[in-house]
């Protein structure tokens, strides 16, 4: 038997997955947690204990001991993965026998990171994703099991899921919706599916699916090199309070109210069945609360107005209040 919660982040990135993920893994009793999509693109910040970690490729579970497994959807380099592991085990964590890469998972090589080093269209992180899954795609790529070093972390995706009895699976994403390549703003995305579509194709049932919990910031942010940000001195603001830097390259965030239109496809799309909307004290701090639906901005009077409309317009996408989340920056929900 197996089951499997879904989180999936419907903005740009960095809506606080980690978090999340984290706040799943220390109430719920999941067997296993997956990384889905993306490489070392992907930043997730998560405070375990008050101590803060920066993980780019290790899920989230590995703070609990739950196995922690990079699926064949991601992309990874071992350069990375073994550095993020020696970081984890300098904060102390016990990561032995916890950390697991599917042996067809594709591999970053240094020729894609020098490839990726001379982007300058789309504003990359730079880390070879998109020159990995270029690869993947081409078949010219290579499959961490041809990648002597990795051995001892290597397993079967579908022995792991389907042959050991019941299993419970956190599946964690990374990226977002407005980066996912189908659905983002081509060419501006990144180069991995981000909707639940990629989680089910690491080897999880679509019957195995309970819940899907959307992750959304109380405003949006998004790094890269289209122009986002409209002029206005008040997200300079936002971007100051909620510390909107880049967990991956320390780029600052560009900075935008949330978009209604955005948040209803991505919800609707990925048939989110829970959402959290993080970072209300930024907003809070600031002072200011709009959103933007059909192009304009809605001027909201107070938090409480905020918290009311967006409740119950996620209400009318389908939404059951009580899996209506607003939470703080920082540790928990
Ligand atoms: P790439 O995924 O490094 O190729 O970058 C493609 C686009 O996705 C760029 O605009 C990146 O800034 C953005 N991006 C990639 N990963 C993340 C992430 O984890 N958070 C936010 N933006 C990301
Ligand atoms: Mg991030």
């Amino acid at each position: 038997m197996i089951t499997s919660d879904i989180i999936v982040d419907l903005q740009y990135g960095d809506c606080a997955k980690g978090k999340v993920a984290h706040h799943l893994c220390k109430d719920r009793s999941y067997t296993h947690i997956l990384r889905y999509n993306g490489g070392c693109n992907a930043g997730h910040t998560i405070y375990h204990n008050g101590q803060k970690f920066v993980t780019h490729h290790i899920p989230a579970g590995v703070f609990y001991g739950i196995k922690s497994i990079i699926g064949p959807g991601c992309v990874l380099d071992p350069e990375q993965f073994f550095r993020e592991l020696k970081e984890l085990e300098a904060g102390g964590l016990d990561v032995k026998d916890k950390v697991f890469i599917a042996k067809n998972t594709h591999i970053i090589t240094a020729a894609h990171k020098q490839e990726d080093a001379t982007d300058n269209k789309i504003g990359t992180t730079k880390r070879g994703n998109g020159q990995a899954y270029r690869d993947k795609a081409a078949r010219t790529g290579i499959r961490a099991e041809s990648i002597p070093e990795l051995e001892p972390y290597l397993i079967d995706l579908y022995d792991e899921f389907h042959n050991q009895g019941e299993v419970s699976i956190l599946c964690e994403g990374a990226q977002g919706f407005g980066l996912d390549i189908d659905w983002g703003d081509y060419p501006y995305v990144t180069s991995s599916s981000c909707t639940v579509s990629a989680a089910l194709s690491n080897a999880i049932p679509y019957t195995a699916v309970h819940e899907v919990w959307g992750v959304a910031k109380m405003y949006e942010t998004y790094v890269g090199l289209k122009q986002f940000e409209p002029e206005d001195p008040i997200f300079e603001k936002i971007r100051e309070v909620g510390e909107e830097y880049g967990a991956t390259t320390k780029r600052p965030r560009q900075c935008n109210w949330l978009d209604l239109d955005l948040l209803n496809k991505a919800v609707r799309m990925n048939g989110v069945t829970h959402i959290v909307i993080s970072k209300v004290d930024v907003l809070r701090t600031v002072g200011v609360w709009k959103m933007i639906k059909n192009k304009e901005i809605i001027d909201c009077t107070s938090e409480e107005n905020m918290k009311q409309r967006l409740t119950e317009h996620l209400v009318s996408l389908g939404l059951d209040s009580k899996n209506i989340f607003f939470s703080e920056s920082k540790e928990g929900i």
